[in-house]
This record gives structure tokens, sequence and C-alpha cells, in this order.
């Protein structure tokens, strides 16, 4: 039986990404998927700034902005049906200053159709079932609706997503934790501009909603949260969204039909226990790797990719195919993402205490009227939101103290948005105390009204506090990126 070099399991933005890696080094690559061609899958078509910038890094970038429906220069927030700031993607940072939007079925088309000219072998319709560790070789079980395959490979790069088989046949629990979940639709004949929107509304906080909106007036709507056993939600997501779609889009959705189904995804949103075993690495959502602030996925899962081809590639080299040597994989990853990753998980975890809801609509809403006044604080903000200015510098103090605007103008704004009349300095800044103070007042009564879900919130925050302090210190100081 031959043995390939890799075998990729899952041909999704990872997946392709890194079959393409691979191959065109003339690593022999065998990349599996259970369907063909690529499906529309429970996904939305946003593609951020960093996955532009990993798409040309790939060279596949052309292609796919041929395809884009839409290209999108910023991001609207809303606060309980009122538009808040609209943050436009920095042009300083090393990614576009743009957004697209594209179809995930095309996407993912032109993804795989890149790893097979690159010279990977791509076999569709091939359900694995489940890999495992024979020797020097993994193999890998699969069912082609006709009948069961086994594919051998030195190395098996698990991209099979939030469900992966290959996370769970080196022993990874998928539902131990925060679990991300997300409902959609789609609908046309919107009349507004071309953009991405995202809504804050205390009816369905924590939940959040989105609309994409593409140039042929055709929105992707959807809702999602972050769902913790410690706080079980009160609202299905389904209600979530209907409450979204008839208050905050009621007047943008008047006049549009809805064209596609009401359909859900789930991400997990915590580390598995292992991004690697013996000849086995996860990239993608298959680790977990989608950013808990905003969800997206897609420029982290081609990212990890290029560090799972480098670690490959170095193994294949060696002739090694042990889990120490597939260790560079888990230092690119720790010295280049798991910063920024584990800054947006404390913020989730943050914000998924129902209890501090006011608290923290309070604080979002002042950051968005301040971003408003001062547009370059307004671009750090969402910058983060979004990831294109790494997240971790809200932790660095000479980062914040850069972005903090320094016009005193635009505190006077914040401070006149907060009177009653929109006008006085003075009133404003009576009414911001007096709204912090009770905003926090909130927050404590909130924490007191559960302590025992509270105390338990509190020691998780302390503890991802405490660990990304300890990587931080502990990470190795250089480890350049294969990016080139
Ligand atoms: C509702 C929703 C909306 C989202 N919107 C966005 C967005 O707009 N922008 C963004 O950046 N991110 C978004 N994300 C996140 C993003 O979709 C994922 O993070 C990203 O797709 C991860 O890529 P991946 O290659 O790791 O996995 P996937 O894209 O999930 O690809 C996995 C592939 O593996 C295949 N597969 C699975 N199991 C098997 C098996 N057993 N055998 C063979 N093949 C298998 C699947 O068919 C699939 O092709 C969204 C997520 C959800 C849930």
């Amino acid at each position: 039986m031959t043995v390939h070099d890799v075998i990729v399991v899952g041909a999704g933005a990872g997946g392709s990404a890194a079959a393409s890696l691979l191959a065109r080094q003339g690593i022999d690559v065998l990349l599996i998927d259970q369907s063909a061609p690529p499906r529309d899958t429970v996904r939305s078509d946003g593609l951020m700034p960093q996955g532009i910038y990993w798409l040309e890094r790939l060279g596949c970038v052309r292609e796919v902005l041929a395809e884009a429906k839409g290209c999108i220069k910023g991001c609207d927030l809303y606060l309980d049906g009122r538009h808040l700031l609209t943050g436009r993607f920095p042009d300083d940072s090393r990614y576009p200053d743009f957004a697209l939007l594209v179809l995930r079925r095309r996407f993912n088309e032109i993804m795989q159709a890149h790893a097979v000219a690159s010279g990977a072998r791509f076999a569709g319709r091939t359900t694995v079932r489940a890999v495992a560790r024979d020797g020097e070789v993994v193999r890998v079980f699969a069912d082609t609706g006709r009948k069961t395959v086994e594919h051998r490979a030195r190395i098996v790069i698990g991209a099979d997503g939030a469900s992966s088989v290959v996370s769970r046949s080196i022993g990874n629990n998928l539902k131990d934790g925060v679990l991300g979940l997300s409902v959609r639709t789609t609908y046309a004949g919107v009349k507004c501009d071309a953009g991405i929107r995202v809504y804050f509304n205390r009816d369905y906080f924590p939940s959040y909603g989105w609309m994409f909106i593409d140039e042929h007036q055709t929105a992707c709507v959807g809702v999602g949260c972050a769902v913790d056993p410690k706080f079980p939600p009160t609202d299905k997501l389904g209600s979530a969204l209907r409450q979204f779609i008839d208050s905050d889009l009621k007047v943008t959705l008047a006049d549009a039909r809805r064209i596609g189904p009401f359909s859900g995804g789930i991400a997990p949103h915590f580390r598995p226990e292992a991004m690697t075993a013996d000849g086995v690495l996860l990239i993608g959502d298959a680790a977990c790797q989608a950013d808990p602030l905003n969800r997206g996925g897609i420029h982290t899962a081609i990212e990890s990719a290029f560090y799972a081809a480098d670690a490959c590639h170095l193994a294949l080299d060696a002739g090694d195919f042990s889990r120490a040597a597939l260790a560079r994989y888990e230092a690119l990853w720790s010295a280049h993402s798991e910063p920024d990753w584990r800054t947006s998980e404390i913020f989730m975890s943050l914000a998924k205490n129902p209890g501090l809801k006011e608290l923290v609509l309070f604080l979002l809403e002042q950051v968005g009227t301040l971003g408003e006044a001062d547009p370059r604080f307004g671009g750090f903000a969402s910058g983060v939101f979004s990831g294109v200015v790494s997240q971790s510098s809200w932790l660095s103090v000479r980062a914040l103290s850069e972005a903090v605007p320094k016009d005193p103008a635009a505190w006077a704004a914040l401070l006149r948005e907060n009177s009653r009349s929109k006008k006085s300095v003075a009133a404003g800044s009576v009414r911001l105390l007096a709204g912090a103070i009770a905003s926090a007042a909130r927050g404590g009564a909130g924490l007191a009204r559960r302590p025992g879900a509270s105390l338990d919130w509190a020691l998780e925050v302390l503890t991802k506090a405490a660990t990304f302090a300890d990587r931080r210190l502990s990470a190795p100081r250089a480890v350049a990126s294969p990016e080139n």
C-alpha cells in the first residue's frame, strides 16, 4: 500500500492551504474531504484583511479577488439600534485595509483547486472515520459511500473542522469548554450599501448580531454567542436571531426577502488538550484556532497551515515524525498567534458572564463614542475587534497610550454625547460618572446574585490571565515565521 508523505483531512481553508504549501515543495500529499466539490458549509462569507494577506502569500489572492462580491473598508457598530461607530480597517498595519465578501462555496472551490494545481491529489466524497498511528505510519480509515478504504501516511494533518475526527482520534474532547454557537440566514434585495455591520443589543446580549451585505444587495444575517456550561443560556439562539431581525434590522430588511434557510454552526473556543501527537498535527478549527472574540477563523486556519507545512517539511527531511519533531508547529503558533488568541479568549470570558451585561455594554458605548469622535482610536478599537490590530496590544501600556485620543475635542465629544441634550460637557461628565458607577454597581449585584458561578468564573478568568502572562514570559523570543 502506498505510504504518502502527508495526508490532509479536510479541504476547507486550512487543509487546502496546507496541501498547496506542501505539494509545491514536491511533497507527496493526499487531500481528503467528505464532499466533492466542496459543499456550502454553514458559514459566512467575510474574508478579513488578515485572510487576504495570507492568501497573497499562498499565491491565490487574484482568483479570490475575482470572485469577491464586496470590498469592504470598515465595519459599522450598532448598540441598541443606534449607530455607534464606523471603524475603518487601519492602513498602517501589515494587512490590506479592506476585507472581502466571497461566497464560501466558491472560496473553498478556489482553495481546493489551488491545492490540486500545486500537485496535491484530491480524494473527494471520502469521510474519515478514524486515524491511528501504527509504527512509523499513520493509518487513515475512511468511507467512500460504496466501500471502506484505508490510506497511509507518515504525517496526517487534521484540518477537518470543529467536529474533527482526527482531533478525537488523538484523545481530545471537543465539547469540554466554551462553545461558540451561530445561526444565520440569507436575504436578497437588502437596500443598503455593501458593508459589515455588527450589532449589540441589551435585549439579546450576550448574543450579538452581524450582517454582511454584498454589492448585489444580498446579506448574510446571523447571531452568535459563547455558551458556557456555567451560564446556561436563558433563550434559544433562534429567538435571539428573530429578535435581532425584528428589532435592529426591521427597517433595513423591510423590503428584502429571505432566500436561505436558518442554519446553525458551532466552534469550540477552548484549546484542545493537544495540537500534535506522534505523526499527527491539527490546524484551523480542528485545533480551535478561530478568534474567540469575532469568530473569524478563515485567516487563522490559513496561517496555521503555513506553520504546519513548515514543521512537516522539516520532519520529513529529518525522517522523524514524532511529536517532539513536530513541536516546531506549536512553537510557531505560540510565538505568532497564541498571544492574540489568548487575549481574545480573555475578552470573551469577561463578556460571557451575563451578570456583567450592563458594565460591558456601558464600556462598549464609551469606546464606540470615543472612536467615532477620534477616527484613529475608532480604527484601533475596531481593528482590535477584527484582529487586524494585534489584540494583545490592549494589554500593552505603550500601544494603549499611543491609541488613546490626545485631542481634547474627542473627550469633549464623549462627554457631550453622554449628556441628555448631547450638548453640555458639564452635564455629560456628571452623567458619565453616574453611568459608570451605576453599571459597575449592577455588575457587582449581577455577580453577587450567582455567587457560586461567579466565583468559578472569576477563578477561570484569573487562571487564563495567569497562564497568558506565564506563556508570554516563557515564550521563545524569536521564531521566524515561514510565511515567505
Ligand atoms: C456560522 C459561522 C459563520 C462564520 N463566518 C465566518 C466569516 O465570515 N469569516 C471567517 O473568517 N470565519 C467565519 N467563521 C469561522 C470559519 O468558518 C472557520 O473558522 C473556518 O472555516 C475554519 O477553516 P478550517 O479549514 O479549519 O475548517 P472548515 O472550513 O470547517 O473545513 C473543514 C473541512 O473538513 C471536511 N471534513 C470534516 N469532517 C471530515 C471527515 N470526517 N472526513 C473528511 N472530511 C471532513 C469538511 O467537509 C470541510 O471541507 C464562521 C463560523 C461559523 C460557525
